[in-house]
């Protein structure tokens, strides 16, 4: 509709323009060009019938029946500065008329003609950069283009994140029928957050969702939000959230978040104002419309931790699901779903492909298989054997080898003792919480691996031993690794500041220091988005901050020794986990809690 309307004017445009050069060129090609003084000549011997003098050139017409010379047509040539130019047309016969040029026709040519060009050659460019189409049109051709009426995709088209799809579920069922939804008393989703690694599907999720439910699905990614001029973004947004309101029940899906959701007034350039424009706009149309009407929002982003927080507030993005990188089963699972449609040799082996590919994300899997079929087309094969998976699994693997995307086998065995360090130290320690699972799957940015302890959330209530419990819990992870290696990795540098934090807590903010006794130490609280480099005022003396310091380390060492003696005595329990870890990547508590008591039944009976 309006994008085409658009289009047709610039065709007559278009049209006209060249109409123009057309009959100029015509008309010049007909035309003889004479120098002045031949054109003085052919007058005296009265070959000419008859001349327009223009203010820059005279044109003429020769005699109909030819002069001596025989011409006929027309000619032209430049006008020169000549007094006696009227009085030899008039002594020889020739009519004789001047031309005004009007302003109007001059005004055409010379001006609006070369800004009409440029204003092309400058929509061009812009479509070529692809930052939209102007001034004129901005948002709405392209939100058009992004919405996907009929999406093919379908839940079982995605693998290996089963959790992420049970959560969604709710959001299908609110898409389907939303008055039924609200009926049974669900509450109406409205932002969804799915956080995980780039390629671990989160985009083809969203994609299913629309699909199962059969909603149009609009998406943009927060990188084309970020345009050249001012306001452009704005607009966009506007612009997307009329057309998905008309459209409801649908999905609205922004991609890379976090290029356009980034905590505003923070980052390199400080404060980018288109950005925070668009921002500011997203959060007006995300409070103003009405979730009743099935508009879902959804989003991704691989680095929640940067996000504005106005962006994570309750009725904005205030669901987050995790869009984990798959472990062995969903690796296999995923091999399974991309290897559908291609034809497979019989002794191909998924499972086994699966264990080969630690770290891998479904992006890259999907890689592997495509890779593969290339291979074995190559090889003009009629099936895709074993061997063309097994190569491509190592094509890829180097390329995310170089991009430091998965780990070396010597990473992942520090990563496993790690975690088991954590995990063991909070199996043996009383107040610690037991153990749920332990995972050497990379997860968010920072963590390789993670043990899960239930119950996860904090508690609003712990006491002296639970902390002091936790921090040995913290410190298990470093203490496995210098125990089994002899030096510890930069991995467990988080762990090393949550535990300093919690001990020095416990002396300055919970009274729980035996020598410094129940007292605090206040300390301001810091500001959510200034992590860093902002000290907090002290109103204590360098004595009493002494004190704490050696008071905090006393509290650190005493955990470390505990955790230190747990994982001496259970080291072989120890090297067991690791090598069941290793091979399968996570190990439930369950299994944990069997094999540790084995190995103690074991101790027992040799002793
Ligand atoms: P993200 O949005 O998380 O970066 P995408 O959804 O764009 O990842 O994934 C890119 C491609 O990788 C998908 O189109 C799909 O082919 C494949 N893929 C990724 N994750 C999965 C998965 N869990 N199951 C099946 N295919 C997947
Ligand atoms: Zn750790």
């Amino acid at each position: 509709m309006q994008p085409r309307a658009h289009f047709s004017i610039w065709y007559v445009v278009g049209a006209f323009v060249l109409i123009i050069l057309l009959q100029m060129l015509l008309v010049s090609l007909g035309e003889e060009k004479l120098s002045y003084s031949r054109f003085k000549e052919l007058v005296q011997a009265e070959e000419i019938r008859d001349v327009v003098i223009g203010p820059d050139v005279i044109v003429g017409i020769y005699k109909a029946q030819g002069g001596v010379s025989g011409r006929t047509g027309r000619f032209k040539t430049v006008r020169v500065d000549d007094p006696g130019l009227v009085k030899d047309l008039q002594a020889h016969g020739v009519q004789f008329s001047g031309r005004y040029q009007s302003p109007w026709v001059r005004g055409i040519l010379g001006w609006v003609v070369p800004l009409l060009l440029l204003f092309v050659l400058w929509r061009v460019i812009f479509k070529r950069m692809g930052t939209g189409t102007g001034v004129m049109t901005f948002g709405k051709s392209r939100a058009r283009l992004y919405a996907q009426e009929k999406l093919e995709v379908r839940f079982d088209d995605v693998a290996g994140v089963d959790e992420a799809k049970e959560e969604l579920k709710e959001i299908i069922d609110f898409l389907t029928v939303p008055e039924r939804f609200q009926a049974l008393g669900g509450r109406i989703p409205k932002g969804v957050l799915l956080v995980g690694h780039p390629g671990t599907g989160k985009t083809l999720l969203a994609k299913a969702v629309a699909g199962e439910a059969g909603v149009p699905f609009f998406s943009l990614s927060g990188s084309d939000f970020v345009e050249m001029f001012v306001g452009v973004g704005a607009a966009r947004v506007r612009d997307l959230f009329a057309q998905a309101q008309q459209k409801a029940p649908c999905i609205i899906f922004i991609d890379e978040l976090d290029a356009l959701g980034k905590a505003r007034g923070i980052g390199p350039t400080g404060g980018h104002d288109e950005r925070e424009q668009t921002l500011n706009q997203l959060l007006a149309e995300m409070d103003g419309f009405d979730p009743k009407r099935g508009v879902v929002m959804m989003a991704a982003t691989n680095r929640p931790e940067i996000l504005d927080p106005a962006l994570l507030r309750p009725g904005r993005f205030d669901r987050h699901i995790l869009v984990d990188r798959p472990d062995l089963r969903g690796r296999e699972d995923i091999l399974r779903v991309h290897t559908r449609r291609v034809k497979l040799g019989a002794r191909v082996d998924l499972k086994t492909l699966a264990a080969r590919t630690p770290g891998m994300v479904g992006a890259d899997l999907a890689n592997v298989v495509n890779e593969a079929a290339l291979l074995a087309a190559r090889k003009n094969k009629k099936a895709v054997q074993m061997v063309d998976l097994e190569e491509a699994i190592d094509r890829v693997m180097a390329g995310l080898e170089k991009k430091n995307r998965v780990m070396s086998q010597k990473e992942r065995e520090i990563v496993a003792y790690h975690e088991l360090g954590h995990a063991i130290t909070a199996e043996f320690l009383p107040h610690a919480d037991p153990v749920h699972k332990v995972s050497i799957v990379p997860r968010g940015i920072a963590a390789l691996g993670y043990t899960q302890q239930l119950p996860t959330e904090d508690r609003y209530l712990m006491t002296r031993s639970e902390l002091l419990d936790r921090m040995a819990v913290l410190l298990g992870g470093r203490v496995a690794e210098e125990i089994v290696f002899g030096e510890i990795s930069t991995g467990a540098h988080n762990d090393l500041e949550k535990a300093s934090d919690t001990a020095r807590r416990m002396v300055t903010e919970y009274g729980m220091s035996d020598r410094q006794g129940p007292v605090t130490f206040e300390r301001e609280r810091r500001p959510f988005f200034l992590e860093t480099g902002h000290s907090t005022p002290k109103n204590y003396s360098e004595e009493t901050a002494r004190e704490i310091d050696e008071e905090v380390r006393t509290i650190i060492n005493a955990a470390h020794e505990r955790a230190k003696h747990v994982l001496t005595e259970w080291r072989e329990a120890l090297d067991r986990a690791a090598k069941i870890l290793l091979k399968r990547e996570v190990l439930e508590g369950s299994e944990l809690r069997k094999l540790l008591k084995e190995t103690g039944d074991k101790d027992r009976a040799v002793a």
